[in-house]
């Protein structure tokens, strides 16, 4: 059951997760609405759909709301905000159940995707055993890896998503987690009446430091790509997945809002920052997905694993924010100029 309430012109309801954070107060997914209810366009801005990137989208989302944007006629805004509380609450990319929430959103009741290549790679990126040295060893062996497969191969033996080991890494899940379930709630219940729906998704941890990559998946027929391209100018747009059996393409947010508006145009983007260079980031992901199931997240090297997944996630950098900053209001503003252009070429 959500509560309620208005304030500064913006719709709030908050969706309380059945677990604790980490310091033993409630989490919740929030939801703050701006503009007409009956509006046939909406902005979409999310957060914290991998919880320890968060702290990035949900630095969005405040810029956002303190700039108190003029929106054009029959355009809302809809912010929600940590997706996934737990992960965000506990600083880890994953849910409760260790789940990555981008790779859950797939039919459970059909086959299962399979990643064969992740198979072979589970004892490594899954280690028992973190003594000194390990993880240096673990990752020069991830990047010989690399350096013998093509890069898409690569991506996606290690990041594709995988749904046979529940402690592994890029789990995918055996069912629909509960921050999928609550976001389906919502949007059932708040973009039902909409035409057009923007959903920009905000992520951390891939691409140059500080930069925001806009990317989106859309065939080369969908109108998506003239019209995002118009709006934003060089984004990054990859193919549809063929089958749920590709899975480096399946199971995102993204796609779970369009399968769910199926009457309405939805433009599924994600909002991309770069953070560190991908063996760090992987490093840090390998050591906290050790560090919950086989370590001791109290203990000091605990601390120095939850530091470098921050670090990996929300980088300790004035540059950095300014830069996130900046290219955030750059890329909403951009995205609400061009829902006003589509109401006005439809009218
Ligand atoms: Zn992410």
């Amino acid at each position: 059951m959500a509560h309620t309430e208005k304030a500064g012109g913006w719709q709030h309801a908050s969706h309380e997760h059945p677990l604790k954070g980490l310091d033993g107060l409630p989490i919740y997914i929030d939801t703050f609405w701006k503009g007409p209810e009956t509006a046939s366009r909406v902005l979409v801005i999310c957060s914290g759909t991998h919880g320890a990137e968060g702290l990035c989208g949900s630095a969005l989302q405040s810029q956002f709301v303190e700039q108190v944007p003029t929106l054009p006629d029959d355009v809302a805004v809809l912010l929600i905000h940590g997706i996934n509380p737990h992960g965000f609450s506990h600083v880890r990319r994953v849910t409760e159940d260790n789940v990555d929430l981008n790779r859950n959103f797939i039919d459970f009741s059909n086959d299962l995707p399979a990643n064969e290549a992740y198979r072979d790679l589970d004892a490594l990126l899954n280690p028992v055993d973190m003594p000194p040295g390990a993880i240096e060893a673990i990752m020069e062996k991830v990047q010989a890896l690399q350096r013998s497969m093509d890069f898409l191969s690569f991506m996606k033996a290690i990041s594709g998503g995988q749904y046979e080991f529940p402690q592994g890494v890029q789990y995918g899940g055996a069912a629909p987690v509960w921050s999928r379930r609550t976001i389906e709630a919502i949007w059932q219940d708040l973009l039902g009446q909409a035409n057009i729906v923007v959903q920009i998704d905000v992520h951390t941890g891939l691409g140059p430091s500080g930069y925001g990559a806009l990317m989106m998946a859309a065939n080369p027929d969908e109108p998506h790509k003239k019209v995002t391209t118009e709006w934003f100018g060089d984004m990054l747009v990859t193919p549809r997945p063929v089958s749920q059996a590709d899975t480096i393409l399946g199971g995102y947010l993204n796609g779970g809002l369009e399968q769910q508006l199926d009457k309405a145009w939805v433009i599924p983007m994600t909002l991309e920052y770069g953070t560190e260079p991908p063996e760090i980031v992987l490093r840090a992901m390998i050591e906290d997905n050790w560090l919950v199931h086989h370590g001791d997240v109290n203990s000091a090297l605990g601390a120095e694993i939850k530091g470098r997944v921050m670090s990996a996630f929300y980088p300790d950098s004035d540059t950095w924010r300014d830069a996130v900053l900046t290219r955030g209001e750059q890329v909403f503003s951009q995205a609400l100029g061009g829902l006003a252009e589509l109401q006005r070429e439809e009218a």
